[in-house]
């Protein structure tokens, strides 16, 4: 791994480190030193970030080939395997979503669970061996309570979600929304399959969502990109007022199963 030996020894001398995945609208860290991790499913730009006491590795999501990498093209694979090779055992992910209840714009949202319509993704490291990640519990419930009490401390509102996936980069139809909110209450497009490949590492893995827009038909103005763009810079201070109170709370133990989460799935 291409990785300078000082950062490496850096992130393995704090128990605490953890990765951030971000999304759109957290990108700009130019005054950070610009990391090169190799992984065998490809390269990941990450920034070693000091936040609280804690060292944090920062992987944009969409960053590489020529400008913004986009959904369906995020080489997922190669971010998670980043992560692990690194020894990092947890990750909070920052997505962007659309609401389907009604949720405020601009709020934030805990997946608790999710439900998959991508295609053609690469979506598993287990290419040659029956692997069957166990996805009673995809989101780790340890950070999902940490984030939901920080959120809780700072007086602010969040809700337990189901997320659903689309393959993009296309937004939805109305008709898509009609039926995906039957039985998911957020859609986005870059959930899936980074969650069920972070399991299949065995690594804590949980998400924040930004709700940037209304889903197609919910209300009467469709979404576009501009709108989910001016909201994630709107929100992006308090992202990272949240990121830094995660990384000043974040426990040394893992008090969850998600190290478990291929044990017995494995033929
Ligand atoms: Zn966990």
């Amino acid at each position: 791994m291409d990785i300078n030996k000082q950062y490496e020894e850096y992130l393995y001398s704090m128990d605490r480190s953890f990765a951030v995945i971000g999304g759109v609208g957290l990108s700009q860290l130019a005054d950070q030193s610009q990391l090169t991790l190799d992984t065998e499913y490809g390269t990941v730009v990450a920034f070693i970030i000091k936040m609280a006491d804690n060292n944090v590795l920062f992987i944009p999501r969409h960053a590489g080939g020529r400008g913004h990498v986009p959904p369906h093209k995020i080489n997922y694979r190669a971010i998670i395997m980043a992560i692990k090779q690194l020894g990092i055992t947890r990750a909070i992910s920052v997505n962007s979503v659309g609401t389907m209840q009604g949720h405020s714009i601009g709020s934030i949202v805990i997946p608790c669970d999710f439900v998959d319509f991508t295609h053609g993704r690469p979506s598993t490291f287990f290419e040659n061996e029956t692997v069957h990640a166990d996805m009673s519990e995809p989101y780790c419930p340890q950070l999902r309570s940490l984030i939901r009490s920080i959120l809780k401390e700072k007086g602010v509102d969040t809700a337990d979600v189901i997320y659903a996936c689309t393959e993009g980069p296309r937004f939805e139809t109305k008709a898509e929304i009609r039926m995906l909110s039957n039985f998911a209450d957020v859609v986005g497009m870059t959930g899936v399959p980074e969650v069920v490949l972070a399991k299949e590492m065995q690594l804590c893995y949980a998400s924040v969502c930004l709700i940037t827009n209304m889903a197609s038909g919910i209300e009467s103005s469709r979404p576009t990109a501009t709108e989910v763009l001016d909201v994630l810079t709107s929100r992006k201070e308090f992202i990272f007022e949240l990121l830094y109170s995660i990384a000043s709370h974040m426990p040394i133990e893992r008090e969850c199963r998600c190290h478990y989460s291929i044990d017995d799935g494995t033929l």
